[in-house]
């Protein structure tokens, strides 16, 4: 018996392994600022995370950040930025 899913997103394109559906984070840079959008519908490998996102699932998301409406009203949160420094350095 086969899963039901929303839509079939085949086999990972790295391992060959079957995607299944979830819903993921992903980062964007929009201009200088670091956005994250949650909740995206993607297709995430089990074997190695590999994620595959429909085109217009992406278009929706750059549609979404495109509105500085809903940018203003989103939570944020703080995250750590590393300089990257060589060892030994
Ligand atoms: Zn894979």
């Amino acid at each position: 018996m086969t899963r039901q899913t929303q839509y079939d997103y085949g086999a990972c394109h790295t391992c060959g392994e079957r995607l299944e559906e979830r819903y993921v984070k992903q980062d964007f840079w929009l201009k200088d600022t670091l956005l994250i959008v949650e909740d995206i519908p993607a297709g995430v490998c089990p074997q190695c995370g590999e994620k595959v996102v429909k085109a217009d699932i992406g278009l929706w998301v750059t549609k979404l950040l495109e509105d500085s409406s809903q940018v203003q009203k989103a939570r944020t949160i703080q995250v750590p930025v590393v300089r990257f420094v060589e060892e030994g350095a």
